[in-house]
C-alpha cells in the first residue's frame, strides 16, 4: 500500500482541501454508536460523480482500499465505519443532485446525498403526489445508502431496495456498470421495470462490495386519498400468539391497503415517549417489574401495541375500517382509528382538561401526529429519541445525531416467520437474554409481508463506560448465536458481525466471494463488508 502517493494523486484530482488525513478522518467519520473503532487512513469528500473512476484507478494502483458511504447514519450497525481497519471513506454525500424525475410515473433518480429531508422536499415544492419513502432514521438520512443496505420503511413501498428500478454504478476496475435496458438504449424503460432483462445482478450491490453506486432509480408510491393509522394494545401478553395470527390474516387479506403493522412491546413505546427513570434504577440494573407497570400505567401503554398504516380512497379505507373492527375488536384491546381531524379535535378538547392530563395528552397527541406525518412520506425525527433513552432527554429540535451525541446503542435485527409459535418463542428468547444482561428489552415486530416479520431490538447502553459496552457486546452476541440455534437470522447486520455471516464458507457465502474476487481481484471496494 502506497497511502502517500495515492494521497498526493487524489488532492491533484479533487484539491487539497477534499482530502483529509487518518487523524482528521477518525476525529469526523470516528465515531459509532455501537463503540467500534477502526483505524482510518483518511477521507475524499467528492463533489463530482466523474472523480469516482479516476479515484478508484488510484486506488487500485497503490492497493488503497475505498468504503464509499451515502450520508454515512447507518447508526447502530456502523454508522460511518467500515468493517476493516485502513481503510479511506469516499464520502458522497455532496453528491446530491436528483438527476431525473418522472412527474407521471413518480420514478426518481438520485445520487447517494440525497436525502429523505431532501426529497420529501422537492416533492412538496413541486406539489408531486408521491410519497418519500421514510424510515426512522430522520431527514438526514439517505435514500440511496438506505436502499443498499436493504432498509425498510413504513409507507406504501416497505421494502426500500424492491422499489429500486435501476443503478448506475462505478466497479472497481472503473469501469462503468448500468442496468441491462440502459445498456440496450432503453433507459426510460429500465426506470419502469426492475428485473431488466437476462441475469438480474443489480442486486450484487445491495449488502455488496462491488462497485460505488453513483446513482439509482427507485419508484415512489402515489398519495393516497387518505392515509390513516390504527392503534391497538394487548392487555394479557400471554395472547401475543393469537394477536399473531391475525395481524397475518389482515395483511393477508388487504394487501395495499393496509400498508403494515408494528407490534411494540412495552419498553419499546415507553423509550419514544417518556423519560428514563434513571433515578430510580440501580446502577447497572434494568428498570424493575413495579417501576414498569407504574410508568405503562401512568402513560396508558399496554403489554404490547401496535401501529398499522391504511392507504386509500376514502370509500376502499372506510370499507376496510369496518373489516379490521370485526378482525381485531376480539383478539386486541383499545382498537383506535388516528386520522388529522381527530387529532385536532383532542388537541381543542384537551385544552379544558386540568394541568397534568393536559400535558399528557398534549404529549401523545403530538407524538400521534409525527407518526401519521412519517406514514404519509414526510420525515422527521419522532424514532430518534429513542437512542437518548438511558443518556437524557435530546434537545428539543436540535437535529438529532446519536453518533455525534455518544449513545450507545446496537440494533439486532432477526427476521422471525409470522407464525404464533415462532414469534411467542423469539419473544421469551429475547427477555430472557437481555434480563440476563440486565439491558432493557425493547422490541418491535415489524411485518414485512404476511408470511414474515422482521423485528428490531435496539440495546443501549452508556457509551462512556467500558464495561457496560462489552455487556452490550456480549448480550448481542448471545442474541445472534441462540437466534440461529432457534432460526431467527438477521436481515442485515453491523461491520461486527459481518464476518460471522460467512464463518462456515456454505456455498452462497463461496459463490459471492467467487463474484467479488472476479470483480475486485484487488479487494479496493469495501473490503469486508458481508463477506
Ligand atoms: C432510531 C433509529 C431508527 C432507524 N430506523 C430505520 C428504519 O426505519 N429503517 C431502516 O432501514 N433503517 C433505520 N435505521 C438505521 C439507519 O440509521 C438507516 O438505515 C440509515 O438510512 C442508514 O444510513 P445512511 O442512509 O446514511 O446510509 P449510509 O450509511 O451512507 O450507507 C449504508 C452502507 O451502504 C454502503 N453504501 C452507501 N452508499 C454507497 C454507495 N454509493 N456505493 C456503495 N456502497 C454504499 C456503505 O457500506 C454504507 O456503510 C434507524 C436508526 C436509528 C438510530
Amino acid at each position: 500500500m502506497n497511502l502517500n502517493c495515492a494521497f498526493e494523486e487524489w488532492a491533484i484530482l479533487i484539491g487539497q482541501d477534499r482530502v483529509l488525513n487518518g487523524k482528521l478522518a477518525e476525529l469526523n467519520y470516528g465515531r459509532c454508536t455501537t463503540g467500534e473503532n477502526r483505524r482510518l487512513s483518511g477521507v475524499l469528500k467528492l463533489l463530482k460523480p466523474e472523480d469516482i473512476a479516476p479515484i478508484i484507478k488510484t486506488a487500485v494502483k497503490h492497493q488503497v482500499p475505498l468504503y464509499p458511504i451515502s450520508t454515512g447514519h447507518n447508526w447502530g450497525y456502523g454508522t460511518a465505519l467500515p468493517p476493516v481497519d485502513n481503510c479511506v471513506i469516499l464520502d458522497l454525500s455532496e453528491l446530491n443532485r436528483i438527476i431525473d424525475f418522472d412527474a407521471e410515473t413518480g420514478v426518481v433518480t438520485v445520487e447517494p446525498g440525497v436525502t429523505q429531508g431532501q426529497l420529501a422536499d422537492f416533492l412538496d415544492q413541486g406539489e408531486y403526489p408521491y410519497m418519500t419513502p421514510t424510515t426512522g432514521a430522520g431527514k438526514a438520512a439517505s435514500i440511496l445508502g438506505n436502499a443498499l443496505e436493504r432498509g425498510y420503511g413504513i409507507t406504501p413501498y416497505t421494502d426500500h431496495f424492491g422499489a429500486v428500478m435501476a443503478i448506475h454504478a462505478v466497479l472497481p476496475d472503473g469501469s462503468f456498470y448500468r442496468s441491462a435496458l440502459t445498456d440496450l438504449g432503453g433507459e426510460q424503460l429500465d426506470r419502469s421495470f426492475k428485473w431488466g432483462v437476462g441475469p438480474y445482478i443489480d442486486g450484487i450491490f445491495s449488502q455488496g462490495s462491488v462497485g460505488v453506486v453513483t446513482q439509482m432509480t427507485i419508484a415512489l408510491a402515489r398519495r393516497p386519498e387518505v392515509v390513516q393509522s390504527f392503534l391497538f394494545g394487548l392487555k394479557q401478553p400471554e395472547k401475543l400468539g393469537n394477536l399473531v395470527s391475525r395481524v397475518r390474516d389482515v395483511i393477508a387479506r388487504y394487501p395495499g391497503v393496509v400498508g403494515g403493522i408494528n407490534l411494540m412491546n412495552a419498553h419499546r413505546v415507553l423509550a419514544m415517549t417518556t423519560t428514563y427513570p434513571r433515578e430510580r434504577v440501580v446502577p447497572g440494573e434494568a428498570i424493575s417489574l413495579e417501576i414498569l407497570q407504574e410508568l405503562m400505567q401512568k402513560n396508558m401503554v399496554l403489554p404490547w401495541m401496535g401501529l398499522g398504516t391504511l392507504y386509500g380512497s376514502k370509500r376502499v379505507v372506510n370499507a376496510v375500517k369496518q373489516e379490521l373492527k370485526l378482525m381485531l375488536s376480539p383478539v386486541a384491546d383499545r382498537l383506535l382509528f388516528v386520522t388529522d381531524e381527530r387529532i385536532q379535535i383532542l388537541t381543542r378538547l384537551g385544552k379544558f382538561l386540568p394541568n397534568t392530563l393536559r400535558s399528557r395528552l398534549t404529549c401523545k397527541l403530538e407524538m400521534l401526529e409525527r407518526s401519521l406525518q412519517l406514514i404519509s412520506g414526510y420525515p422527521n425525527q419522532t424514532a430518534l429519541p429513542l437512542c437518548y433513552w438511558l443518556k437524557g432527554k435530546p434537545q428539543q429540535d436540535a437535529m438529532l445525531d446519536p453518533a455525534r451525541d455518544g449513545c450507545g446503542l446496537i440494533w439486532y435485527a432477526p427476521l422471525i416467520p409470522m407464525k404464533q409459535a415462532s414469534v411467542v418463542s423469539y419473544v421469551q428468547m429475547v427477555y430472557d437474554i437481555m434480563a440476563k444482561y440486565r439491558l432493557e428489552p425493547l422490541m418491535t415486530l415489524t411485518s414485512l409481508s404476511a408470511r414474515c416479520f422482521d423485528s428490531t431490538v435496539p440495546i443501549l447502553f452508556d457509551l462512556n463506560s467500558e464495561p457496560e459496552r462489552r455487556k452490550a457486546e456480549s448480550c448481542y452476541w448471545e442474541l445472534m448465536e441462540k437466534g440461529k440455534e432457534y432460526g431467527f437470522l438477521p436481515y442485515r447486520v453491523g461491520i461486527q458481525a459481518m464476518s460471522w455471516l460467512s464463518e462456515n464458507n456454505s456455498s452462497y457465502w463461496q459463490t459471492v466471494r467467487k463474484i467479488k474476487r472476479s470483480l475486485d481481484p484487488s479487494m479496493i471496494i469495501s473490503p469486508g463488508r458481508y463477506i
